[in-house]
């Protein structure tokens, strides 16, 4: 959070989850060389998000082992309803993965991977988490890679200071919503 990077947003979702954030409809229909071609010289850190990125596993594929070929700095985030092959995997910086509450979300295959960040947002909506329930799960998780963060659409963030608690408590990462917080109206 807060470095420069350039983002890559596939559209479609998976899932809809109330308050969702971002727009699902696509804007663009790009092969991935045209994709390439259009990012050309826009720096080297690169960020693939949704949507959810991994349903489009063949051209998402593609895409990453053609970044990786030009040197790129990889991240990806998803909502861990699938899984991607390892090797791909393997040429990704960080992947930051975030479960949806009743979703059927792959905690098997992202859990405890060394470039893999595990995000759960606390809060109202039936897709976030609460302490219950996060105070169940985490412990079989490897806390150095596990974020907490607020849900909240308003600049203001009223509920990050109860997911910093939170996170103290379990010992685990606090994350705020930089984009939430730096949005022009
Ligand atoms: S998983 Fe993410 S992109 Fe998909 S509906 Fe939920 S919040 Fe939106």
């Amino acid at each position: 959070m807060g470095r420069p990077a350039l983002f890559i947003r596939l559209s479609g979702c998976n899932l809809n989850c109330e308050g969702c954030d971002t727009d699902l409809k696509p804007s663009l229909d790009l092969s991935v060389l045209e994709l390439l071609k259009r990012i050309e010289g826009q720096g080297k850190r690169v960020i693939i998000t949704g949507g959810e990125p991994t349903l489009q596993m063949n051209e998402l594929v593609d895409l990453i082992c053609r970044l990786y070929s030009r040197g790129m700095e990889i991240h990806i985030e998803s909502n861990g309803t699938n899984t991607i092959p390892l090797d791909i995997l393997e040429k990704i910086c960080c992947a930051v993965v975030s479960p949806k509450r009743g979703s059927d979300f792959n905690l098997g295959f992202w859990a405890n991977k060394s470039n893999v960040h595990l995000k759960f947002v606390l809060g109202k909506p039936d897709w976030c988490w609460n302490e219950k329930e996060l105070k169940q799960l985490i412990p079989i998780l490897d806390r150095e890679r596990v974020w907490i963060m607020a849900y909240g659409t308003d600049q203001g963030m009223q509920n990050a200071s109860e997911a910093w608690d939170l996170a103290l408590k379990l010992g685990t990462n606090y994350s705020d919503r930089l984009h939430i917080r730096l949005k022009r109206s």
